[in-house]
């Protein structure tokens, strides 16, 4: 794409949001994370250039690399993949704006204890697996609101900031409908709760009109 093509594409995709938000509501505010682990650094950079600021990446070497490469650029880096322990000081040195995939208590303590080490802070969401799917990660919605009181308690490193959710794996409308109203339902019960991340390329219309307040796109995005 030319970086004409590109700003139009782009524009395209922004009004989309903007449309699916009016069906939410006037008020209701969306936020774009670019999910930039299809593409290199250049191609980052070309989305900068027309206006992107927020980038997730999905694996911390490849966040590490890029955000590296990128260093001269204030993007707000957001890590949306599973993180495993022994990647969490690499995580970490980039010093990420918000962490999307706190999926267990173990990840919690551990995330908790460096930050304390470190003397820092970093802000979290806590992922929903709302369609007990075995593929995916995450608390189930029964048991979420204890753990996430839980964390808030125990880890006050960590700035928990709301949910995140992966909506079910399936061409099936009325069943990716309800993994989100089931996410929703929840962040809305979770104290200090702000961020409800929802919402990837072939569902972020529906994601943001069950209240998504953020969505994480990626192919469509970055699509030739
Ligand atoms: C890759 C990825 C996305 C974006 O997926 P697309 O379907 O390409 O938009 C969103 N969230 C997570 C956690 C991802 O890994």
């Amino acid at each position: 794409m030319t970086p004409l093509e590109q700003k139009l594409h782009f524009d395209r995709i922004i009004e989309r949001v903007e449309k699916a938000r009016l069906r939410m509501n006037d008020h209701h505010i969306v936020k774009i994370v670019a999910a930039s682990k299809y593409v290199d650094a250049e191609a980052i950079k070309s989305l900068y250039a027309i206006g992107q600021r927020a980038f997730g990446e999905n694996k911390v070497q490849d966040l590490v690399t890029k955000s590296e490469t990128l260093d001269e650029l204030p993007i707000e880096w957001h890590f949306i993949g599973t993180l495993q322990k022994n990647k969490i000081n690499h995580l970490l040195s980039v010093r990420p704006h918000l962490l999307h995939s706190i999926d267990s208590l173990e990840l919690a303590h551990a995330l908790n204890e460096r930050l304390e080490r470190e003397d820092m802070t970093l802000r979290a969401l806590v992922q929903i697996n709302s369609a007990y799917e075995e593929s995916k990660s995450g608390f189930f919605p029964e048991e979420i609101h204890e753990k996430y009181l839980q964390i808030l308690e125990e880890c006050p490193r960590l700035q928990l900031q709301g949910v995140m959710s992966i909506g079910a794996h399936t061409e099936e409308p009325t069943i990716v409908r309800k993994s989100f109203e089931t996410t929703r339902r929840i962040f809305e019960t979770l104290p200090k709760a702000t961020v409800c991340s929802m919402g990837m390329s072939g569902d972020f219309e529906l994601a943001i009109e069950c209240g998504s307040n953020m969505v994480r796109l990626g192919s469509i995005l970055f699509q030739k």
